[in-house]
């Protein structure tokens, strides 16, 4: 996933990282840092520490209801949804994607869909971290490195160019039709 966005989905469609989360981050940075200022055991410490537990809480609505549209709408329209097992550990260490991936909340995001696919009658299937979705030329089947700051996928076996997720994205849903061949 890149920076602006939340997720790709095979046929093109992005749902964009909302574009209010700036807003409120920076907000979130200005209120913590009031807070440091107080003394400790002041009652302007306590209300400024209550501030800033209002607005945490009201991020984390924010970021559960865009997960919830996003969930709902792949649940229902999709008979098998192929979501990549992501190493968030591997990603967090690249400092760029840190904020998104915690702001996306991965895990919140494979809870919903999966109690939700349950609820419409499809399937979730999570790809294997070690498949090569962003290393895999979604056109001819090449496989070359991919580095994460590499945002469009040139293949250098056929020249097919696409947009780095698109091109993973497209490569997960045939994962689908593989594994349901076998
Ligand atoms: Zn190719």
């Amino acid at each position: 996933m890149g920076v602006k966005e939340l997720a790709m989905l095979s046929n093109g469609v992005v749902f964009p990282n909302p574009k209010h989360y700036k807003a409120h981050l920076a907000k979130l940075k200005r209120l913590s840092r009031i807070l440091t200022r107080k003394v400790k055991g002041s009652s302007n410490r306590f209300k400024a520490k209550q501030r800033l537990a209002k607005h945490h809480a009201k991020i984390a609505n924010l970021r559960k209801n865009t997960l919830h549209q996003i969930t709902t709408y792949l649940c229902k329209n999709h008979a098998t949804i192929v979501v990549e097992d992501l190493n968030v550990g591997g990603m967090l260490k690249n400092h760029k994607l840190a904020q998104v991936i915690a702001d996306c909340g991965f895990h919140e995001f494979k809870c919903q869909l999966e109690y939700k696919a349950k609820k419409f009658g499809c399937e979730v299937m999570v790809a294997d971290r070690w498949f090569p979705s962003s290393k895999t030329c979604s056109n001819c089947g090449h496989i070359q490195d991919m580095p994460l700051k590499e945002r469009v996928y040139n293949c250098e076996s056929c020249g097919h160019s696409m947009d780095r997720d698109l091109n993973a994205a497209i490569n997960l849903s045939r994962l689908a039709f593989t594994v349901k061949a076998d």
